[in-house]
């Protein structure tokens, strides 16, 4: 296991980066310009500006490459825990193994249908299943038939998961095989915090303790063969601008490492917890405008990097950072196993923390259709077999978002059409319409068209 992260070596490189002169901050924001990417020192100058105009114009080089790269696309996604069970202690926490106050729930096969069978009929098409973590083979087997079950479940109504990401404890490389064979889109994984010391006074038992383990799993899922992997930092554990270049400093190795980066970065930030101490004080909380400035920061600095945005954030933050970065969000979440049934909703005393959007994904749909994005339920490039490298082989020359951009409408229309309430069917015709009309090319337009009409006539599941 090879250590990556050399905590002396990010802090220099943010105490050198102190007051930067405007005109080499203009010279980098220039420079994300070309979509080339930055490296972790231009990362570090761009964060440590303190001029509000300069910020400014960081985020909106971020909006820039963002529509560039994703056009107004937002994937969705709903979160699935299997069970709450953990035999850490994560201090952040709602699940930690000291929390006894926590009603432990382990979801039976029946249950996990069910609650599967409740997200097709909200129109959800990507699911990101995670558990607690816990020793032995029996917890990691139930969770690999927990993947088997949701994937063979199906509604009347045409309902069912296309793609099932993952984030579960990390594997030794015979378990991310098991993974593999059981068809997972993205593999999962918040480093937490890069910082060594914060790790181990946030991790005080239980696997989770070895930093090194964590950190070098990705490289474990990627020797196994899984593609795309997702990684991750916990704000408000130690200083975010040290997180930001720790998450660079991962996707730098894995790209150098296997010839491509990491597909997401996803970007939590601590939510209060049940007798979680981290969680209900944490030790260096965020702003709302830092956290702005991270997902344009991170943005730049990996154009081609999917962003992931959970409902751990209100939706005033969330409209405010989609348009600097964000290319897929969760909607309609519940952090409790069994939260989706009905009888189950107020079941918070077995959550892991507490959501800052509660809304229901038709109106979180309503609301960002309203803004102009388009909510994407795509999973064609998973399934056509365009990850990892051939992935990032077809979206640097930017193809991708021609694919993407259809693919999109397509799976918008089946959502309009199946799922949508009359509101939210009536806004979203009406984009639909618009993003034809501004379809410059008479092919893809006809295309779309053409495709749109088969929609209309009850096919499902068409994409390119
Ligand atoms: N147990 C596995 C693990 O720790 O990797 C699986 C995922 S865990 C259920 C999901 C993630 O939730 C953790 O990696 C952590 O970053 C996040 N999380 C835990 N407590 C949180 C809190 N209070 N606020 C926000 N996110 C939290
Ligand atoms: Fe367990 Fe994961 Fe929560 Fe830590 S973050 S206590 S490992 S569920």
């Amino acid at each position: 296991m090879e250590e990556f992260i050399n905590d002396g070596d990010i802090i220099e490189l943010l105490d050198t980066s102190k007051n930067p002169s405007p005109s080499r901050v203009r010279e980098i924001i220039a420079r994300a310009g070309e979509l080339k990417g930055l490296g972790p020192e231009e990362a570090a100058v761009l964060l440590q500006v303190e001029d509000p105009e300069l910020n400014d114009e960081i985020c909106s080089a971020a909006h820039d490459i963002k529509n560039a790269i994703y056009g107004n696309r937002l994937v969705m996604f709903a979160p699935l825990y299997t069970s709450n069970y953990c035999s850490n202690n994560c201090l952040y926490c709602g699940f930690r193994r000291d929390n006894r106050t926590l009603k432990r729930v382990a979801l039976t096969n029946e249950e996990i249908a069910e609650e599967v069978r409740i997200l097709e009929s909200q129109g959800h098409k990507r699911l990101l299943m995670l558990c607690g973590e816990q020793k032995g083979r029996k917890a990691f087997d139930s969770f690999i038939e927990a993947i088997e079950i949701a994937y063979g479940t199906m509604t009347d109504r045409g309902g069912e998961i296309r793609r099932i990401n993952v984030e579960v404890a990390p594997q030794d490389i015979e378990g991310f095989k098991r993974l593999k064979q059981a068809n997972i889109g993205t593999y999962v994984l918040f480093q937490e915090t890069y910082h060594h010391d914060t790790y181990r006074i946030m991790h005080p038992a239980g696997q989770k303790a070895d930093y090194l383990w964590r950190l070098t799993a990705m490289d474990r899922a990627m020797e196994a063969g899984i593609d795309d992997v997702g990684i991750g930092a916990l704000f408000g554990l130690y200083d975010y601008k040290f997180e930001v270049l720790g998450l660079l400093s991962h996707a730098m190795h894995l790209d150098q490492k296997f010839g491509v980066g990491p597909h997401t970065i996803s970007v939590p930030r601590l939510e209060p917890a049940l007798n979680a101490p981290a969680a209900i004080k944490p030790p260096n909380p965020v702003s709302d405008a830092d956290f702005k400035r991270i997902v344009a920061v991170i943005r730049m600095a990996v154009p081609y990097t999917g962003m992931i945005l959970s409902t751990r954030e209100r939706p005033e933050v969330r409209r405010e950072v989609f348009k600097v970065g964000i290319s897929q969000i969760s909607a309609g979440s519940r952090t409790n196993p069994g939260g989706y049934h009905s009888g189950n909703e107020g079941m918070d005393d077995a959550a892991q923390f507490n959501l800052g959007d509660t809304r229901t994904l038709d109106e979180v749909i309503l609301d960002i259709s309203q803004e102009g994005h388009i909510p994407s339920f795509c999973t064609a490039c998973y399934r056509l077999g365009r990850t990892g490298k051939d992935f990032m082989d077809l979206a640097k020359p930017g193809l991708i978002r021609k694919f993407c951009r259809t693919n999109a409408i397509m799976t918008y229309q089946e959502y309009l059409s199946d799922y949508a309430s009359e509101e939210t069917k009536r806004v979203g015709e009406e984009l639909v319409r618009r993003l034809i009309k501004k379809t410059k090319k008479a092919g893809t337009r006809k295309l779309l068209e053409e495709r749109l009409a088969r929609i209309k006539n009850g096919e499902r599941d068409l994409y390119i």
